[in-house]
């Protein structure tokens, strides 16, 4: 009776939630097509039917994660704090978690619990300020994964991105380069301002650079036709160079920043310059540069060592008196900046990466699970390829029970994170763990991530109250986290 209370009020506050999502068209990007939003709804009228008795405590105002005893835990209603003050928002003058507290003394004299200052956090992923805020009003956490190429697509940047690629002395590089920082750097500001106080974890540039020019074939097509300019002509020439049998396995992640140096430290520069700026508006910048698809501690230390060397010029060029010692290390100076605080970590998207974390542990501040490329790179399923013809037809035979790249293969690719979060805590016990592919944002996912002790799940921002409900779900379901 009292579990239909509670869930009538939720799937009210849900459906409205649901309707502010579908309505909000503003802020619905091509990839976040109807078949999500649709997905979303769905899931979303199904959420109230989590179990038993509501825990709340309006007394202890700082939210404290209280699991109910082992007996009640079976029968237990899971409220997200945030979820019934977001209903409070739209019902006003109703506070629903008094309305739930009081519902749940009146008819069991239950302890009441919060579910707030959860252990496993809901970040999102966002480049946009408009995504970021979203986010935000959702309650996310951060986020979690900022994909700088989506900033490179913008009609007015990919000129200046194609500029670099096809520049023939380092001269010109470095032209285009600049001309980008100035673009990224007023990107970064726009998000860290939408953050403030939390953190945005920046993703160096990580897809093959044959994504930002046109097609081959196109090309191909037209110079048959009508013929190329001369500008068209010099586009298919770099098409062709940079044209890869297997570009998801080629130049791209970090190899990228080592067959193109500047380009990172570009980003980096950008991000810093960013920082600044906002931290003078009064904002709180925290800033978390990622590095894609390492695989060795020998091009992570090398892809850390131009992040830090960035920091470095950054201070120096701010403070010019503060640091002239020849023998002062880079680690050392950038601690006495004043600089936001900066972390760098890598990403973990292949077997290799997961099998030698403990290696990348020991020059990582944070992993963060690319479980997209992961599930690509355990199966050996290309994820661009085979989920039109060949996953149905898995799927229809029972040969897959799930599509992998939507829920996680707990026992493949699940174990490899489990592994992967083991053996970097073991190494660096402080080390900050996430997960940023799509099924940061997947409920059944979301549990063994929870189990394999990550600190938080990104997912896209309409995903966002689902993953917190997930979340809260997993804690409250007193799974143990097995690597904390
Ligand atoms: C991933 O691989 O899980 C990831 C987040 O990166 P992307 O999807 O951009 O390759
Ligand atoms: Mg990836």
């Amino acid at each position: 009776m009292l579990a239909r209370h509670v869930a009538a009020h939720l799937h009210q506050v849900f459906a409205e939630l649901i309707r502010r999502v579908i309505n909000a068209e503003d802020g619905i990007k091509a990839g976040d097509d109807r078949a999500l939003r649709t997905r979303f709804a769905a899931e979303g009228l199904t959420l109230p039917s989590v179990r038993g008795d509501t825990f709340v405590d309006e007394a202890a105002r700082k939210c404290r994660v209280i699991p109910p005893p082992e007996d009640v835990r079976a029968n237990a209603v899971v409220v997200d704090v945030w979820i019934a003050r977001f209903g409070h928002a739209l019902h006003r003058p109703e506070n629903p978690i008094k309305r739930i507290t009081e519902l749940v003394q009146r008819s069991s004299g239950l302890a009441v619990v919060a579910i707030g200052d959860r252990r496993l956090r809901v970040r999102a992923n966002a480049e946009t300020p408009l995504d970021a805020k979203v986010a935000r009003d959702f309650g996310a956490e951060g986020i979690g994964l900022c994909r700088t190429e989506h900033m490179f697509l913008a009609p007015d940047r990919l000129p200046v991105v194609r500029r670099m690629i096809l520049a023939s002395t380092p001269a010109e590089e470095a032209a285009a380069l600049d001309e980008l920082r100035k673009v990224q750097t007023e990107d970064f500001a726009a998000l860290l301002r939408a953050m403030s106080g939390l953190p945005v974890t920046v993703r160096l540039l990580d897809p093959p650079l044959h994504e930002f020019l046109p097609s081959v074939d196109e090309l191909e097509i037209k110079k048959a036709t009508v013929g190329l300019t001369a500008e068209e002509s010099k586009l298919m020439d770099a098409a062709h160079s940079w044209a890869e049998v297997n570009p998801m396995l080629g130049t791209r992640g970090v190899r990228l920043g080592v067959i193109k140096p500047g380009l990172y430290a570009m980003q980096v520069r950008a991000l810093l310059a960013a920082a600044d700026i906002v931290a003078s508006e009064g904002f709180s910048p925290i800033v978390e540069v990622m590095i894609p698809l390492t695989v060795t501690k020998e091009e992570l230390a090398l892809a850390r060592s131009w992040v830090e060397q960035e920091i470095l010029d950054h201070s120096k060029q701010l403070k010019p008196a503060a640091k002239s010692g020849a023998k002062t290390s880079i680690k050392k100076s950038i601690k006495k900046s004043k600089r936001p605080k900066v972390t760098i970590g890598t990403m973990i998207e292949t077997p290799r990466a997961a099998l030698v974390a403990g290696e990348l542990a020991e020059i990582s501040d944070f992993f963060s699970f690319g479980t997209n490329d992961l599930t690509q790179m355990t199966f050996g399923f290309s994820r661009d390829d085979v989920e039109s013809r060949m996953m149905p037809a898995y799927l229809e035979a029972g040969l897959l029970k799930r599509n992998p790249f939507e829920t996680i293969d707990q026992v493949g690719v699940g174990e490899l994170v489990k592994i992967a979060a083991a053996r970097g805590r073991k190494a660096k016990r402080g080390i900050k763990l996430g997960v940023c592919g799509e099924h940061g944002g997947d409920p059944e996912s979301i549990g063994l991530f929870y189990r394999a002790g990550l600190d938080y799940v990104s997912c896209s921002p309409y995903r966002i109250p689902i993953a917190r409900l997930a979340a809260a779900q997993a804690i409250i379901g007193g799974s143990k986290a097995e690597t904390k």
